[in-house]
């Protein structure tokens, strides 16, 4: 399926819970969060019915997340469906890695293709500090777990100035000997993010970070034609097992490449990360659409995505007031 500006719309951020068992400074309040209720949620029969409308229409990835996604009931029976779904070629998670100790082996046996772990740092008071309630051990137990299913691991850092530019390095050296790829995401000016008083580090820095600390170059990996993989530029060192990604949304926009559209866990199609546009499908749903309706309207809303976002534009009236922990990402 094709947008107006004819990108190719081939993968759907699922976003299965407002929840969340971490606070992240730049993600959620420490108190205070507004919960969506029970009823206000897509039921995994409403959700299993919008995958599959918009896998006949060409999307053949589907990335679970949050909130937390490990917290939503049933997750890994909802794996084993959309796995199943025609069309639908991978299922991936993005989580924190708290509960995955527990769950890895049967996230793997129900299909799941791999999982993107958020990790800011490897100092377990850094990441009791930035999550506010978090044990850093719990997600170590879920790497190993994640290894040991054989499910492929890509962490993803945000760095922040002060905070944790000292496990730049260090997360790096996990892709030395193992297979993963480590990934740098620039702080986004969203939610709390414009408020819990963090910096990010330009991309430009943690790239020339990495190559002094190791005195390596990074050389840039070519992307595989067909590829439904995100905006990361990816790189190796030499001699590392694994890949150094970087996504930079605001230095260098990807909006002209860009394949998704994001499902809210309220049932709100959304077009753009940053942007208000978008499909109330929960109430279509709820209201009794046919199978061709539904088609027909996340066709005609798609086409309408919006061009690029104004994440620098403070004055944006199209600026969408969702928290990442709304959106997931
Ligand atoms: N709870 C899951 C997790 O943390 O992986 C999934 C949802 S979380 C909102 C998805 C990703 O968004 C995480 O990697 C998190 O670091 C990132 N994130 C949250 N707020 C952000 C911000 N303001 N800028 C950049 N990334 C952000
Ligand atoms: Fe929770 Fe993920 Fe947001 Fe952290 S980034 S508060 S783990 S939703």
């Amino acid at each position: 399926m094709l947008d107006r500006a004819q990108r190719k719309i081939e993968y759907l951020r699922l976003s299965l819970t407002d929840r969340c068992n971490l606070r992240c400074q730049y993600c959620m309040p420490a108190a205070g969060v507004e919960k969506l209720r029970h009823e206000d949620i897509l039921t995994f029969d409403e959700i299993l019915r919008v995958v599959r409308a918009l896998a006949e229409l060409g999307v053949r990835k589907v990335r679970l997340t949050g909130g937390e996604p490990l917290v939503r009931r049933g997750l890994v029976g909802l794996v084993r469906d959309i796995k199943a779904v025609p069309g639908i070629e991978q299922v991936v998670l993005t989580t924190n890695g708290v509960q995955l100790g527990s769950m890895a082996a049967d996230l793997a046996a129900a299909g799941l293709n791999g999982i993107n772990l958020s990790l800011d740092t490897l100092d377990a008071a850094t990441f009791h500090r930035l999550t506010r309630v978090g044990e850093l051990a719990d997600v170590l137990a879920g790497i190993e777990a994640v290894q040991a299913a054989g499910l492929r691991l890509k962490i993803n850092c945000v760095p922040l100035r002060g905070i944790n530019e000292a496990d730049i390095p260090r997360l790096v050296a996990l892709a030395r000997q193992d297979d993963v790829q480590v990934r740098f995401i620039e702080l986004m000016p969203i939610g709390c993010a414009r408020t819990a008083g963090l910096t990010g580090i330009p991309m430009a820095e943690v790239r020339s970070r990495i190559e002094q600390h190791f005195g390596l170059a990074l050389q840039l990996v070519g992307r595989p034609a067909g590829s439904l993989n995100g905006p990361a530029v990816c790189y190796r060192l030499p001699g590392f097992t694994g890949q150094v990604g970087f996504i930079d949304a605001i230095e260098h926009k990807f909006c002209t490449e860009c394949n998704r559209v994001r499902l809210t866990a309220e049932g709100f199609l959304k077009l753009c990360l940053n942007a208000k546009d978008g499909l109330d499908l929960r109430t279509l749903l709820r209201e009794g659409i046919s199978d061709d309706n539904l088609r027909l309207a996340l066709r005609q809303s798609i086409w309408h995505k919006p061009l690029e976002h104004h994440f620098t534009d403070a004055h944006d009236l199209n600026r969408d007031r969702r928290a990442m922990y709304q959106v997931g990402g």
